[in-house]
């Protein structure tokens, strides 16, 4: 707080030295200026969904405490959630022991890739191995992290490229397996560019200078959104979810192209309301067009403290509520936006809530009679 307070005075001082010339009314403009809307709107409270809904976005960890989770998806009308944080080994191991062995229909486990072994011989072989083993364990998904293609290195130093040719008998089994991968590659579109006034996720990434990818020593975002493309194309046959709209909820028109492009491509919703939600005539048309391709989703475990998230991306879905907030802290979380309902029709609803994710997820199957509003 200190720091982000220290960080606005100097950005202020710094404009103030320019122009020599700011009065002290705007001084407290640029400080404290925190205008409350006057707009009197619906407010729409969502405590339950109206359909069952499948998490296909969600992390927690075997230290996690079940009960609370699974009390939390009783009282959120969440039917199932999908762990990404799985891991390999040991971790994936006690993932599976904690939530999928007990509770097989409430719990979906993902893979995650080891990459500390990038520069072995037959890598790609010996993951694909790996995973086999795993699937038949009760795993029923691998999931990416945004490190491939970003950070991860091999041993000449060099950036592994998501669409590096070590990875394809990886892609290559999931589709053998009939197992989806979700692919969280790149990142918002601010986080690419340089942190300044016209930033517009300036306060989030002074909170979070890592997550700035600005600068020579980062591909462009472009370059790994391509290289994820390419290997849509070089495996038809496996199933790939981008997470967080497939990481360009700023631009649905490209997003939709990459749909149109690769029939096995489909996308999750998590983390990207704000996006969404401020161009809701886009997004309706969006939903509306690609019912069958897109995948509910959060980001968070369903007993995260900081509740009613999952209520705020009913409320989205569902209403056709107007300028709401799409978080529930003190400070935005990403930036400084309000959001609007895009009040789904109910066949598209069911698809995204829990549908699209039956479908796509091998052994997924939500008993629909457990609850309902
Ligand atoms: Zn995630």
């Amino acid at each position: 707080m200190i720091r982000y307070f220290l960080s606005v005075l100097f950005t202020v001082c710094l404009y103030a030295a320019a122009s020599a010339q700011i009065t002290e009314q705007e001084r407290i403009l640029y400080l404290e200026f925190k205008p409350k809307s006057q707009l009197v709107t619906d407010t729409t409270i969502i405590e339950y969904p109206k359909f069952p809904v499948i998490d296909a976005h969600s992390h927690f960890g075997p230290d996690d405490s079940v009960q609370e989770i699974r009390d939390s998806m009783r009282t959120l009308g969440i039917h199932a959630a999908v762990n990404l944080s799985g891991g390999w080994g040991e971790q994936l191991e006690r993932n599976l022991r904690t939530f999928k062995d007990p509770y097989p229909d409430e719990f979906i486990i993902f893979y995650n890739i080891d990459f500390s072994r990038i520069d072995e011989p037959d890598f790609g072989e010996f993951i694909a191995a790996d995973l086999e083993r795993a699937v038949e364990r009760g795993v029923q998904g691998l999931k990416l992290f945004k490190n491939l293609g970003l950070t991860v290195k091999d041993q000449s130093g060099r950036i592994v490229p998501v669409d590096d040719s070590r990875l394809d008998p990886i892609w290559a089994k999931c589709g053998e397996l009939g197992i989806p991968v979700l692919i969280h590659v790149a990142d918002p579109a601010a986080f690419f560019l340089p942190i300044d006034r016209f930033n517009e996720r300036w306060e989030q990434l002074h909170r979070r200078p890592q997550w700035s990818f600005y600068g020579p020593e980062f591909p462009a975002r472009e370059t790994i959104l391509s290289q994820r493309d390419s290997v849509l194309s070089r495996h038809p046959n496996t199933v790939f979810i981008g997470a967080h709209v497939g990481n360009n909820a700023e631009d649905l028109a490209y997003v939709s192209s990459v749909l149109d492009k690769f029939p096995n491509f489909f996308v999750d919703i998590s983390g990207r309301v704000a996006e969404l939600g401020r161009q809701p005539y886009t997004a309706r048309d969006f939903f509306i067009k690609y019912q069958d391709r897109i995948l509910f989703g959060t980001d968070r475990s369903p007993a995260a403290a900081v509740q009613p998230r999952h209520r705020i991306y009913y409320r989205f879905l569902e209403t056709d509520d107007e300028y709401f907030r799409y978080y529930d802290h003190p400070r935005p979380p990403t930036g400084d936006w309000m959001i609007y309902g895009i009040f789904l029709p109910d066949e598209v609803l069911e698809k995204v809530y829990y549908k699209n994710a039956e479908r796509l997820i091998p052994g997924l199957k939500i008993n629909r009679h457990e609850t309902s509003r």
